[in-house]
C-alpha cells in the first residue's frame, strides 16, 4: 500500500505544497513544531532514508537545501534546522524547521496554525524558490 506521503504526491491527499521537482515533493508539515515547518520527500518510496541510494540521498539533500533557502527569505528567523526522525511515517523525509534557538526545535512542542495562515506561509517559500 502507498505511504501517505505518496498519496500526497499523487494528489489523493490534500497539503501545503511549497516545492516540487521530477524526483522531490516538499510541503508544509500538518502538526507543525513551527510555523513554516517543511518536510522535504523524495518521490521514490523507500522507508528509510539511509536506505536510500547515494545519488538519490545526495539529490534529496540538494533539494532540501533549496527549499532551506526559500524557507530563510519567507520567513523571518535565524536558521533552518534539519532533522530526520521517520518514527512515525515510514516514507523518507527531512524536516526542515525555522528556529531562532534551540528550544525551538521540539518535537512534544506543536504550533497551532490556521489552514489560511498555512496557505500563506507555503505561498510564501514557494515564491522564494529557486
Ligand atoms: P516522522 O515520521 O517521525 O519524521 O514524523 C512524520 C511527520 O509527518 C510528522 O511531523 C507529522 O506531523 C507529519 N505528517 C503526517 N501526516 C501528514 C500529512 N498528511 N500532511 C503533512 N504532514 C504530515
Amino acid at each position: 500500500m502507498a505511504s501517505i506521503f505518496s498519496r500526497i504526491i499523487a494528489g489523493e491527499i490534500p497539503s501545503y505544497r511549497v516545492a516540487e521537482d521530477e524526483k522531490h515533493y516538499a510541503f508544509l508539515d500538518i502538526n507543525p513544531v513551527a510555523e513554516g515547518h517543511v518536510l522535504v520527500v523524495p518521490k521514490h518510496e523507500v522507508d528509510y532514508i539511509f536506505d536510500l541510494p547515494d545519488d538519490e540521498y545526495a539529490a534529496l539533500t540538494l533539494f532540501a537545501k533549496r527549499v532551506a533557502k526559500a524557507q530563510r527569505k519567507a520567513i523571518p528567523c535565524k536558521r533552518i534546522a534539519e532533522a530526520v526522525l521517520g518514527l512515525e511515517v515510514p516514507h523518507a523525509h527531512i524536516h526542515l524547521i525555522p528556529i531562532n534557538c534551540e528550544a525551538d526545535v521540539d518535537f512534544h512542542h506543536k504550533v497551532a496554525v490556521t489552514p489560511e495562515r498555512m496557505t500563506e506561509i507555503a505561498k510564501a517559500i514557494a515564491d522564494k524558490f529557486e
